[in-house]
Order: structure tokens, then sequence, then C-alpha cells
């Protein structure tokens, strides 16, 4: 049974995923390039150290980390010591990596893994820091069953819905795709409201008519009341997140040369907003990037009015 648990990747999410943990019973170690989140995570109860320390204590290790590509070196570093000190580990070892990451890499790590005798499962998760706090995370599992079960009480222990959807990389497929759809909806919803603040409608009077209406959304029932409409732009999930999500997705459907520009048009519009708006954005913060473009041509169409009935010149802008 499963009882020690080693955690690499105490971020946003990370944090209080291991503090779930820590409050069901779980001895939990943990590893994080950023001396402030392991001094936090000790302040739970958490076990901090470098994985080497700790890797042979404990039966599972969850990666909660920003890429696909920190992932693959972690996991390689991992794969490096246990091999040279395998003697040394008494019992099965399961990888759960919980971070979004991307499926043809989960499936290569599954395959390096499984030859060296340690088991892995995909296991990305929905609902944000909020969720996360509270152990109500959606978790989307692929790999073995006989994996998945053993890891099922730990997992409880941070979410309520647990869902195995296939094998290895099916967890992370469904991630992307999802984050995808939650992103075009916000997109959409960020647009339209904007649109309709042009005509004198207010924001917080589009919101509340939609989440009555069938254009309600995650973004129109959380995001807007919580993060936009509040300004506080303070989700806890970046923007440079999600446009790797969207990187993702949108790869998705290019590989299967699917007939359809929307997930590339939505990916373009994250992607200039990551590289316009500040390098620790929030993803709302797409937002205030839609107000830029939006409705530029009638705003320049108003400017050149006013100039040229001030100076009576037309000005062309
Ligand atoms: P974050 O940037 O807050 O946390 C990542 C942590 O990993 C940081 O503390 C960082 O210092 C650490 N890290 C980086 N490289 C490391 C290494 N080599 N060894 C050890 N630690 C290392 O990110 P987050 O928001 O917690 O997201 C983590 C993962 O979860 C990402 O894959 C993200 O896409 C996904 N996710 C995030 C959210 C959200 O709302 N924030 C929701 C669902 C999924």
């Amino acid at each position: 049974m499963i009882q020690k648990i080693g955690f690499i990747g105490l971020g946003k999410m990370g944090l209080p995923m291991a503090k779930n943990l820590i409050n069901s019973g779980f001895t939990v170690y943990g590893s994080d390039v950023n001396e402030a989140a392991i001094n936090e995570f000790q302040s739970y109860g958490g076990k901090p150290g470098y994985f080497t320390d700790w890797i042979h204590h404990v039966q599972c290790i969850i990666l909660m980390l920003p890429s696909s590509k920190i992932v693959n070196q972690v996991i390689d570093q991992i794969i490096d010591h246990f091999t040279s000190d395998q003697h040394t580990h008494q019992e099965p070892l399961v990888i759960i990596d919980m971070s979004s990451s991307y499926p043809d890499e989960t499936r290569k790590n599954f395959k390096k893994l499984t030859e060296k005798n340690i088991e892995f499962i995909d296991a990305p998760v929905s609902g944000g820091v909020k969720k996360a706090v509270t152990a109500q995370l959606t978790i989307m599992i692929g790999g073995p069953v006989e994996s998945f079960t053993r890891c099922k009480r730990l997992l409880g222990s941070m979410g309520s819905n647990l869902f195995h959807v296939g094998p290895i990389g099916s967890g992370h497929l469904i991630k992307a795709i999802n984050n995808y759809l939650s992103a075009t909806h916000l997109l959409a919803s960020c647009e339209a409201v904007q649109l309709l603040h042009s005509f004198d409608v207010k924001p917080e009077k589009a919101i509340h008519v939609f989440n009555h209406s069938t254009g309600r959304s995650g973004s129109t029932e959380y995001k807007f009341p919580s993060f936009i409409l509040t300004d506080s732009f303070d989700s806890g999930f970046s923007l440079e997140l999600l446009r790797k999500d969207l990187e993702m997705a949108n790869g998705l459907f290019l590989n299967a040369e699917a007939a359809t520009n929307l997930p590339q048009l939505v990916f373009d519009r994250f992607y200039e907003a990551s590289a316009a708006l500040d390098k620790d954005a929030d993803h709302t913060e797409i937002y205030q990037f839609v107000s830029s473009y939006l409705l530029r041509g009638k705003l320049n169409e108003k400017d050149s009015e006013t100039i040229s009935s001030s100076s009576n010149t037309s000005v062309g802008i």
C-alpha cells in the first residue's frame, strides 16, 4: 500500500495538492527549485530534500511541473539514479505525471520507465488553484488500470472526480483538448462582453444575462465574476501555461489534418497576448488584450472623426 510519496514541483498547484496529501495522513517528501516553495511545504509538515535523498523511501512520485521538457529531464534523472542504486529500492515504484504534458512525450516516458520496472500513469487535473486547495480537482487518468487502482486512494485525497480515460497519454490528451475548449469560451466571452460594452451594455449585466441563458460557460459563471469583473486577474493559472496547452491542442488538430481553423485562431490570439503582456500575466488578462485589438477599427474611426472635425483637415489614421 502506498504510504510514502515524493512530490516534485511545489508551485501554485503542487503546494495545495501536497498539503492535502499530508492532511490525509501520507508522509510526503518534496522537491522544488524555488526555496520559498520548499519553506512553505515544510511549514505544512512536508519533508523537504533533493529527490536523491528520499527516492528510496517512497512508493510513489508525483510530478507537477510546468512543461514536458522539465518533466522529461526529471524523469531521466530519476531513471539514472534509480538504475544506479536499484537494489536499495524494496517496493515497486509508480510515477504519476499530474502536469499538463504532451501526450507523445508521456508515451515515450512510459516506455522508458516500463523498461526499468517503474510504473507510470498520467493524471492531469482541472479545477485550478481553488479546487486544488479544497481537494476537489477533476483528475483524468491514463495508463494501466492496475497502477491507477494502486494510486486511487492518494489521488482521491487531491480530487473529487477521478476518471480513468484510457491507455497511457489519454489523460494528457483530454486535458489539452479541455483547455482548448476553456480558452475558446474565454476568448469568445471576452470579445462578446467588450462588443456589448461598446454599445453601452455594462459587462456585469451582460454576464448576468449570459449566466441565465445558453451563452454561459465556465468563463462566464466563474472566471468573469471572480477575476475579470473584479479587476483582480489572479486566478493563479498563468497565460504562459495556457499558451503552452493551446500549442499542444493546436498541434493535435494539425497532426490529425483536421479540417478546422478554430484551434489555430485561438492559439494565435493567446500567443499574441503572451508576447504582448507581462511574462507572469494571469490567463484572465486576455480580457485586457482583447480590448487592444477588438474595436481598434471603430476607435480609429472615432479618433479620425474627432481630428478632422477639430482641424477641418482629413487625417487618416
Ligand atoms: P507553477 O509554475 O506555479 O509551479 C511549477 C513549480 O515547478 C514551480 O514551483 C517551479 O519552481 C517548479 N519547478 C520547475 N522546474 C523544476 C525542477 N526541475 N525541479 C523541481 N521543481 C521545478 O505552475 P502551476 O500553476 O502549479 O502548474 C503546474 C502544472 O499544472 C502545469 O503543467 C500546468 O499547466 C498545470 N495546471 C495548472 C493549473 C493552474 O490553475 N495553475 C490548473 C491545471 C493544471
